[in-house]
């Protein structure tokens, strides 16, 4: 069988892994580099993917494209703080789908995401000497069906076949936990640049079971960036009574600058900020230079790290377990070196030890290159069982909410429930399907519009009866069908998705993207 790798597509970076000779190695990229940078560059002849991307940001803020992830599947009424965040343009199109402009072209999240895991399999396929088609791409577990539906239309973009989308910190506890002889209960704490999961499980070396999973599809060290980013700009308007809001290079300067300390204060306690010609005006170039401690750094970010410890409760709770009886701690994700992150974590689990044997940089792509290892036979063990981290719901025409799946139902499933027509001659039925944080309003919950047209009219107090399956499959995607109970005939069902591509999009999408590896063309 072919060789599968494992990508981790991240929001500020992404790795690949693969099983060699048993054992689980990372593959370097193009430019020897064992991260790729999640980013994308359009230049007047080229487009650029990468670090190559990243170099030259600056230069060219609004046609580099970082943090993605933050947009895939999302609709625009979902991403008002993400958009805060970026200095390239996003557009609303139709039905509040995510779009961004660029020289007048508008591209999707899926698309340039696209580009990214494209790069990822060519140079996978360089190191491994064959072509790599086959691919298990991680995904934050909290994504929702959109989020993992927009991965996975990403990867059949450029090209490839996903074996499975695993969640994130299911990934990291299974690079954890192979080859260990141990039955555990572990608790993962994955902050990336734009996403905080929080999971438990218990894994052993023939299970691995999800038991709980929370967390929060906003926060990552970008929001942590910005804080300071914003400091900055404020002290530099302080000094030169400059204001830089509308000066999109010396923003991205800041940001750059913002991030690089951020990174500093995690090893260090103090951290000098010099940034040259920022701008100038009549009396001459402007520069800025400051100094920035970590008890201020905390400061600044003090209501991100607050925001860390609901997941981190909920996960516990929603296992039912106390802290006490978590054997280890695992840290995932670049921010989780923050070391205010740290001691959130180490505060709620007492005196039990975080483990850093784990590089949490590379935990989660060699996780999901040894899921692709168990799906293509190279590997046995251990068996995987994930949850669905949101409760789905489905909203009848009346306004009544009924639940299909409880948050945390182990995965795959599937459930079929009955409904019936309501008036005489009725021909159609017609639901909205929310998943998300039950929290959260409802229009931010909504996956589509789910219809059922064509029922057979009958009289009325003989109320058709429609039987619907709803089933999530292992990668946590929805499927439904549905049956007619008095003919038993299938019916048509439809999910009228706000935010996905149709298939006949896709189809045109995926005919176009023949120019994905080359150079910009139209
Ligand atoms: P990941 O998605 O796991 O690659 O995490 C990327 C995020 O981790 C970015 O926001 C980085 O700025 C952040 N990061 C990486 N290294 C460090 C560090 N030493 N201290 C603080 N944040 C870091």
């Amino acid at each position: 069988m072919a060789k599968a790798i494992g990508i981790d597509l991240g929001t500020t970076n992404s790795v690949m892994a693969v099983l060699e000779g048993g054992h689980l190695v990372v593959i370097a990229n193009a430019e020897g580099m064992r991260t790729t940078p999640s980013v994308v560059a359009f230049q007047e002849k080229e487009r650029l993917v990468g670090q190559l991307a990243k170099r030259q940001g600056t230069l060219n803020p609004e046609r580099t494209l970082y943090s993605l992830k933050r947009f895939i599947g999302r609709s625009c009424r979902e991403v008002a703080a993400e958009i805060e965040l970026v200095p390239y343009s996003v557009v609303s199109a139709a039905n509040h789908a995510v779009r961004f402009e660029i020289d007048d072209e508008l591209y999707s999240p899926e698309e340039l995401s696209a580009m990214v895991l494209r790069k990822l399999a060519d140079d996978a396929s360089s190191y491994l000497g064959e072509t790599v088609h086959d691919v298990v791409i991680s995904v934050p577990a909290c994504f929702n069906d959109s989020q993992r539906r927009g991965t996975m239309d990403a990867a059949q973009i450029a090209g490839l076949n996903v074996l499975r989308i695993i969640n994130e910190p299911t990934a990291a506890a299974l690079a954890y936990g192979l080859n260990r002889k141990k039955s555990e209960t572990i608790l993962i704490f994955d902050l990336g640049g734009g996403t905080l999961d929080v999971s438990v499980l218990d894994i052993s070396d023939e299970l691995l079971e999800v038991r709980a999973t929370a967390g929060d599809t906003h926060l990552g060290g970008d929001n942590f960036d910005k804080e300071v980013a914003d400091w900055l700009a404020a002290e530099f308007e302080k000094r030169h009574a400059i204001n830089l809001s509308n000066n999109k290079q010396a923003l991205q300067r800041l940001r750059e600058a913002a991030e690089r300390a951020k990174v500093e204060l995690s090893t260090v306690l103090e951290t000098q900020i010099s940034l040259p010609f920022i701008c100038a005006d009549a009396a001459g170039p402007k520069h800025l230079d400051v100094k920035l401690g970590r008890a201020q750094f905390n400061e600044l970010t003090a209501q991100l790290l607050e925001r860390c410890r609901a997941p981190l409760e909920a996960a516990l709770a929603e296992a039912k377990i106390t802290a006490a009886e978590v054997d280890e701690v695992l840290l995932v994700g670049g921010s989780t070196r923050i070391p205010a992150v740290q001691e959130l974590v180490q505060k709620t689990i007492g005196k039990r030890q975080i483990k850093r044997g784990v590089n949490p940089d590379e935990a989660v792509a060699l996780g999901a290159a040894c899921q692709a290892g168990i799906l293509t036979g190279e590997l046995k063990e251990p068996m995987l069982l994930d949850i669905t981290p949101f409760p789905l719901e489905l909203e009848a025409e009346s306004g009544l909410i009924s639940k299909v799946f409880e948050q945390n139902t182990a995965i795959p499933t599937r459930r079929t429930q009955l409904y019936s027509t309501a008036e005489d001659s009725q021909s159609a039925l017609s639901f909205q399907l929310l998943q998300g944080q039950p929290e959260l309003a409802k229009d931010d919950r909504l996956l589509g519009q789910l219809k059922l047209a064509g029922i057979t009219p009958t009289l009325r107090k003989s109320p058709q009866m429609i039987e619907i399956t709803f089933e999530l499959d292992a990668n946590g995607i929805l499927n439904l069908s549905a049956k007619d109970k008095s003919t038993g005939k299938e019916q048509t069902i439809s999910l009228s998705r706000s935010i996905n591509f149709a298939k006949t999009e896709l189809a045109q999408i995926i005919e176009n993207a023949d120019h994905l590896s080359g150079g910009r063309q139209k």
